[in-house]
């Protein structure tokens, strides 16, 4: 019988862990599907871990492991997909604001020979202006860049195993997880869902950890911003031989001292503009610099019994 695994970061959601145990549990036994839940608690500061632990007691479908301090969600997503023995994998946050309900759904369109089934929302749920907004910006642009409407798109979705094994087997450390699956390509369908009301604890998410994540998330899909630079320089080109001709225009007909304004807001306008593009060109040397030095994108500090040793594992028991 094949089997689904489904991945859940969590990240200080102790509260959460028991109950979405329990409604997983529900909705995929009445299903009929052979499962188990991979717990990814992200570092958390809470007894997220523990909890996973009395869970995997309970129920050996539970494993779990604790990442040694806080790598991010893309990290968790990614120590899932690689610690899934599935045939079929989900991920989806534990804070069932990705509705349980539609797992069966999911597993019927793989089991009709999808490899990857892209969970839609269907709106927003509840979320302030300013983060719908740049919410908005944000996809706008990635779907450019990948050239596929992204705006909806979510972290909620199930890949088969041959997606699964793509996705791991990419050594790239900055991962943007919502667009690979797009990038990778396969037979992809889609489900609409709603976007429920977290039940315990509060978004991680602040503004400026979204802000992050939007920049790291589009350089690490495009190099455009780099053409930006060259773009700006064209842009100082022409107006150094419109404001060259006049100066020397003015040279020779011996009218030359004034124009001490046009300098001032000539230093001002090339000095922003090297600078934006030497950031810019930081930005991409960073992301070099950091991919370069190769290391891991998480580390994992304690695992659940049950779970099946992987090579790649780095596991201290204690
Ligand atoms: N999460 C994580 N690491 C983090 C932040 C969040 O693993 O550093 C998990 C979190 O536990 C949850 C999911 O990612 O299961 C989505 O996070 P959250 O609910 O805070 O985001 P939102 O639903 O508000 O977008
Ligand atoms: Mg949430």
């Amino acid at each position: 019988m094949p089997l689904l695994s489904i991945v859940l970061p969590s990240y200080n959601e102790e509260q959460n862990i028991g109950n979405t145990v329990r409604v997983l549990a529900q909705v995929l036994s009445k299903a009929q599907i052979d499962y188990e839940l991979l717990f990814i608690s992200d570092g958390s500061r809470d007894g997220t871990y523990a909890q996973i632990e009395k869970a995997a007691q309970e129920d050996p479908r539970v494993k779990g492991v604790e990442f040694s301090r806080n790598f991010g969600k893309e990290a968790s997503i990614f120590a899932g997909l690689r610690l899934a023995s599935g045939n079929a994998v989900v991920v989806m946050d534990c804070d069932l604001q990705h509705p349980p309900e539609m797992l069966p759904q999911m597993w019927k369109l793989w089991q009709e020979g999808y490899e990857v089934v892209e969970g839609i929302k269907k709106d927003r749920g509840k979320e302030s202006l300013g983060h719908k907004l740049s919410a908005g910006l944000f996809y706008r642009v990635m779907s450019r860049l990948m050239k596929m409407d992204m705006t909806a798109s979510s972290d909620y979705k199930l890949l088969d195993r041959k997606v699964v094994d793509v996705l791991v087997s990419l050594p790239e450390k900055n991962t943007f997880f919502r667009a690979l699956t797009f990038w990778a390509g396969f037979r992809t369908t889609s489900v609409e869902y709603e976007v429920k009301e977290r039940l315990y604890g509060e978004s991680k998410w602040s503004t400026w950890s979204l802000m992050k994540y939007a920049v790291s998330n589009v350089t690490s899909f495009s190099t455009l911003p780099l053409q930006f630079v060259t773009f700006l320089g064209v842009v100082s080109i022409l107006f150094s031989i419109v404001l060259g001709i006049q100066t020397l225009a003015k040279y020779l007909s011996g009218t030359a001292v004034e124009g001490f304004t046009t300098v001032i807001l000539l230093i001002l306008i090339i000095g922003g503009f090297l600078m934006v593009s030497l950031g810019i060109i930081g930005h991409y040397l960073a992301r070099i610099y950091e991919e370069v030095k190769g290391r891991p994108k998480y580390i994992i500090s304690k695992a659940t019994e049950n779970l099946h040793p992987v090579e790649e594992r780095t596991v201290t028991r204690q």
